[in-house]
């Protein structure tokens, strides 16, 4: 089945006569006992079990929801011993590296940053770290790693490959394939696609990670909420359409501005929905924000609704320059997108 049919087909309940097409809200805590299922923070719920079910369908693995991206980002490293050894790239969101900061100042891991196109670099890390953690394209540069020249190459006993796979989807890109063992999700992003949901996944090879998955929900707690859920495996219903409208909007868009007088530097991959581009500097970016009145001046990326903010506004994010607005690109008309970007480049 190809992925287009599977995000509408996958995660429903069985076709009997009268059931709903809609794997319902449950919204649960205990359950009955008699059965396997006691309690949903120690199993799950359906409505979880629906979202699970066609996430895990597109990646090609075992699906865990979790409470946020962060969350599922949190439960992956957070299996990682003191003293490891953990490798991500030098742009990735910072949340992830706020993890490792934490985690090389508590528990001693020690944190290499590598350029995320600097595949070379990263094949050799595979020979001496405990996690390789790739962000492909990065947040918010957008810098593309050779995802399946790393996942193939080979690696020392034990070293897991793990694979941010927000900005792609599973719908241009599958690591799982290609060699990784899990991949995380902010599914507040294009999978949920409306910017009305926080929920996380993290998907799994095998049966074993899987596991571990599991019980780090059970034992951590970051569990998805039930509307959340609901949500998010809607939203997946139609993330190949929306996908496919912000893609061509994202490459009209990123083609215009690079013919745009005020655009120093645009930077977009090919592929994806978010065009990272500069402006002279953090005044004319702020004068450009305050303009827009169809794109929004907002954080975070993925929804049907075009976003764009200046990133050199977050903490820990020296590195980007100033005058760094990263957008993420809706499925509203490209024409007035391009017009309010015009109209606010002149404001
Ligand atoms: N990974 C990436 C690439 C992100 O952009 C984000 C959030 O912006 C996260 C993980 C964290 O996800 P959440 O905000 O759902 O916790």
């Amino acid at each position: 089945m190809k992925p287009e049919t599977w995000a509408i087909v996958g995660g429903r309940p069985d076709r009997v006569p009268g059931a709903p097409l809609n794997t319902p809200l449950v919204p649960a805590s205990n359950f009955v006992l008699g059965t396997e299922r006691l309690y949903s923070r120690t199993e799950a719920t359906d409505t979880w079990e629906a979202f699970e079910a066609v996430l895990g369908g597109l990646e090609g693995g075992h699906a865990v929801s979790f409470s946020s991206g962060m969350a599922a980002c949190s439960a992956v490293l957070g299996q990682l011993p003191t003293g490891a050894h953990l490798v991500i790239p030098d742009d990735c969101y910072q949340g992830v590296a706020g993890i490792a900061e934490a985690g090389a100042r508590d528990h001693g891991w020690r944190v290499e940053r590598v350029p995320a196109p600097d595949t070379d670099t990263w094949i050799a890390k595979l020979l001496e770290a405990d996690v390789v953690w790739l962000e492909s394209p990065t947040n918010p540069l957008l810098d593309v790693s050779d995802v399946a020249a790393v996942c193939a190459a080979p690696r020392k006993d034990g070293t897991r490959v793990i694979v941010d796979n927000t900005f792609a989807t599973p719908l241009l890109q599958q690591p799982l394939a290609l060699g990784a063992d899990v991949v995380v999700h902010s599914a507040t992003k294009f999978l949920g696609g409306h910017a009305d949901l926080l929920m996380g996944a993290a998907v799994a090879k095998d049966e074993a990670q899987r596991e571990l998955l599991i019980t780090a929900r059970k034992l951590y707690g970051a569990t998805p909420g039930t509307l959340e859920a609901f949500l998010a495996t809607r939203g997946v219903r139609t993330l190949p359409v929306r996908l496919k409208t912000g893609i061509a909007n994202a490459v009209e868009l990123a083609a215009r501005l690079e013919a745009h007088p005020a655009v120093q530097r645009v930077r977009y991959p090919g592929f994806g929905a978010v065009v990272s581009f500069e402006l002279a500097d953090a005044e004319t970016v702020d004068r450009a924000c305050a303009a827009i009145k169809v794109i929004w001046n907002a954080t975070s990326l993925g929804g049907v609704e075009s976003t764009m903010e200046r990133r050199s506004v977050h903490p820990g994010q020296e590195h980007i320059p100033d005058g760094l607005i990263r957008m993420s690109v809706g499925c509203e008309d490209v024409e007035d997108l391009w017009a309010d970007l015009e109209q606010a480049f002149a404001a």
